[in-house]
């Protein structure tokens, strides 16, 4: 996600920063407070009934062998790049990761490196060409502040019912920032750098930037979740990247707002 902010809940860095080290809340424009609770690697019980579900799950379905990121899909090239919209590695499938070796961490450190550099506020493996469930974001957007955060393999347990429209932007379309709708708070499931599981619950801008670069892990770009009249507020610099794609690959788009029909709602629930 672009770090630019504005509109909406004007939430300036400021009022960011000390929220993530350790302040429980910040103001919005609705001038209520959105609380935030601090990352923890806490493991989960073996008791839980989650991890009992998904245990059962695994019986019952035997996934593929393929199911999993091989050493070949989290081989990368350095440095990173952004692939922008419409390369179809943003629609494509992402595989679960359960290899936390040396790899990973240098393709996560990587992964901050070009966020900052590009002055996101979050990025997702497949925006740079690796198609595995793995997202990197830290809502103060500069090195040395706030908190870095990774999720591997990250699910959604619960989201709240109230949602906020925020002026969105993705490292995946350049300059272009629209409004979009989002619950304004989910508890989560992932891994962390090491393996280890934990869940937090995230709301205010952490939520938002954890939404935005989830849909990503799923194939899903942040104008699919647009209304009719934002879409169209878009449209052409939608078709000036398509344009550009098709210029510079020597390959047709290969897909195109003029064509688009709204995606199925994402269901959220995904596995560990
Ligand atoms: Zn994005």
């Amino acid at each position: 996600m672009a770090a630019r902010l504005r509109a909406l809940p004007a939430i300036s860095l400021s009022a960011v920063l000390p929220l993530l080290h350790g302040r429980s809340s910040f103001p919005t424009t609705a001038g209520k407070s959105l609380s935030f609770r601090r990352f923890s690697s806490r493991p989960v019980a073996r008791s839980s009934p989650l991890v009992e579900v998904s245990a059962q799950a695994r019986r019952g379905f035997s996934f593929q062998e393929d199911d999993f990121a091989s050493t070949a899909d989290l081989c990368f090239e350095s440095p990173l790049k952004i692939v922008e919209y419409p390369d179809p590695i943003l629609r494509a499938t992402n595989k679960r990761i359960n290899t936390f070796d040396e790899n990973l961490k240098k393709l996560v450190e990587e992964m901050f490196d070009l966020m900052y550099k590009t002055d996101g506020i979050g990025l997702s493996a497949p925006q740079v060409g690796i198609s595995v469930q793995l997202m990197v974001f830290n809502p103060a957007g500069e090195r040395g502040e706030g908190e870095q955060i990774v999720l591997v393999n990250p699910v959604v347990y619960k989201t709240s019912k109230r949602t906020i429209l925020y002026n969105e932007g993705c490292l995946s379309f350049p300059e272009i920032y629209a409004d979009v709708e989002r619950p304004a708070s989910v508890k989560v499931g992932a891994r962390d750098i090491t393996g280890g599981r934990f869940k937090v619950n995230l709301s205010g801008l952490p939520a938002r930037v954890f939404q935005h670069e989830f849909d990503h892990l799923q194939g899903t770009l942040f104008f699919d979740r647009m209304t009719e009249d934002v879409l169209e507020s878009i449209r052409s610099d939608l078709k000036a990247l398509e344009m550009k794609y098709e210029s510079r690959t020597g390959l047709p788009s290969p897909e195109s707002i003029d064509q688009y029909e709204r995606r199925k709602e994402v269901a959220g629930f995904a596995r560990t």
